[in-house]
């Protein structure tokens, strides 16, 4: 919006649109550089998709993974994330994050965030995904964003921003109009505006321009997730990023859908779960990112498919980290069991019989050492040894694609800059997290979305808060 004159009810230093993980790194940063901060946040409460994730932070090299005897690079990093976005990512992204991402681990522990895991998750090449519990994080975040630099970060809820404002002269931007608690406001930004607004997994008319194929995913994430920041800049004339990329992400259980509850998500298959479909029939290559998976089983009859397993992979059960979580699964009902094969395969009415024989078939390949069928040679990425799925009781989890996130969107460089069509900056404002694009490419790899919300939310952050007006 360009309006002459701009008449201000509130000001700052800094505005930061989005009380997620991206949104709380880019306040406090800002304020230890001596901005005062505004943060809006849309809903009653902070976290967005932010609270709700895995918590998996993909870091490479820590002590955590040290103490594990695990091997990890910043090349093997920089390496994973761009096969997983098949070259087609950012590379001078990809290279901040990896420059930039022992910082941001260290960042995270000294904020409070507490580590409780490594786990090896879709894309990793070495176990990487540093696991902790989202809920707890967020809180101790907003505590730390309360007091960062000495009280400079004042957080609104049920404050919406609407449009960013600029000024005539300078095509600057210079502020927010919002609407907070049902009132219109013009909020001045004395340095710089910071969207942090996450993605639109929750915005069906984005999702239909952009990926009208992934029209039978479950719809989940952050739910003021409606694609807002992404708006807001591309009415300002910022380009556009990764749009075509959106996928669902395999394991989510069909009853989500309907059923509130957080941890939908298992991936079974990374332990060695094998996937079949309604035809009791494996249908991909299991080990490969669950992006990927997700596309697979679109593809299958009634978008379904089954995580089959034994009591083996059930020991490898994970009490922290979600996607492992099979016991919880098991209690809460999503996770079904039986003593034995059939009766598994009953239970969710497949073919008994087709069951059994893909069962034999797949630990023939795994005694053989070769699945001819689709290539699997690892539990994720090629990490990883498979095993023959022989001892019961056997457990199922119904598993769909679900779109929990979009991970595109506005075009940044490495300074988080907002560019334009054209790749020129939009004077004044920064971008970071979800809502950002070029960083994942065509997949992204697990943990990265929280890791990049942290590094890039924390530049955002320092260079609006050293923003000079004019
Ligand atoms: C179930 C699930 C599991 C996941 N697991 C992982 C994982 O383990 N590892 C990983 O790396 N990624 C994971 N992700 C993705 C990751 O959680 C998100 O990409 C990331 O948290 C996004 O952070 P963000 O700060 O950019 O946005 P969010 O955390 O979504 O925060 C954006 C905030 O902006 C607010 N907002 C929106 N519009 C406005 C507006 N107009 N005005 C004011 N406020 C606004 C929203 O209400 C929201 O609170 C997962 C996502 C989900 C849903």
């Amino acid at each position: 919006m360009l309006i002459k004159t701009n008449t201000y009810d509130i000001e700052a230093d800094v505005v930061v649109i989005g009380g997620g993980l991206a949104g709380h790194a880019a306040a406090i940063e800002a304020a230890q550089h001596g901005a005062d901060v505004l943060l809006l946040e849309k809903q009653p409460e902070c976290g967005g998709s932010s609270v709700l994730s895995g918590g998996f932070f993909a870091f490479a090299g820590t002590d955590i993974q040290k103490a594990a005897g695990i091997s990890d690079s910043n090349e093997l990093l920089f390496d994973d994330i761009r096969r997983a976005g098949q070259q087609q990512n950012d590379e001078a992204l990809v290279r901040a994050y990896v420059e930039h991402q022992m910082a941001a681990y260290e960042w995270v522990v000294g904020q409070g965030g507490k580590f409780t895991s490594v786990e090896l998750a879709a894309g990793h090449s070495a176990p990487r995904a540093h696991s902790l519990k989202p809920q707890d994080f967020m809180l101790t975040l907003a505590q730390r964003a309360h007091e960062a630099g000495g009280g400079r970060v004042k957080t609104l809820l049920n404050a919406r921003a609407e449009r960013l404002l600029r000024t005539s002269a300078e095509m600057r931007v210079e502020g927010v109009s919002a609407n907070i608690e049902g009132k219109a406001a013009n909020i001045r930004a004395r340095r710089g505006v910071v969207l942090a607004a996450g993605g639109f997994s929750r915005n069906e008319a984005m999702l239909k321009l952009f990926v009208p194929h992934q029209a039978q995913c479950v719809r989940y994430g952050g739910y003021g997730n409606h694609g807002d920041g992404v708006r807001m800049a591309w009415a300002l004339g910022a380009g556009l990023r990764d749009v075509a990329h959106i996928k669902g992400t395999f394991g989510f259980h069909p009853d989500s859908a309907t059923t509130p509850g957080r941890d939908w998500t298992k991936l079974a298959v990374y332990r060695g779960a094998i996937a079949v479909n309604k035809q009791a029939r494996r249908f991909v290559d299991e080990s490969k990112s669950y992006k990927l998976l997700g596309d697979a089983v679109l593809a299958q009859p009634d978008a379904r498919a089954y995580q089959i397993f034994d009591q083996g992979i059930m020991d490898t059960a994970s009490d922290t980290a979600p996607p492992f979580k099979f016991r919880e699964a098991l209690a809460l009902g999503r996770l079904l069991t039986e003593p034995t094969l059939e009766g598994i395969a009953r239970r969710v009415e497949l073919d008994p019989a087709t069951l059994a024989a893909t069962v034999e078939r797949y630990n023939g390949f795994v005694r053989a050492g070769r699945d001819e069928e689709f290539g699997r040679t690892g539990l994720s990425s090629g990490y990883g040894k498979l095993a023959e799925l022989k001892r019961g009781p056997w457990y199922a989890y119904p598993s769909t694609s679900g779109l929990i996130a979009t991970y595109c969107g506005v075009t940044v460089d490495t300074e988080t800059r907002v560019l334009d069509v054209f790749g020129e900056p939009i004077a004044g404002l920064f971008a970071a997290g979800e809502m950002t694009g070029g960083f994942h490419g065509v997949a992204y790899m697990t943990g990265s979305s929280l890791g990049k919300c942290v590094i890039f939310g924390r530049i955002a952050g320092r260079n609006a808060a050293a923003f000079a007006a004019g």
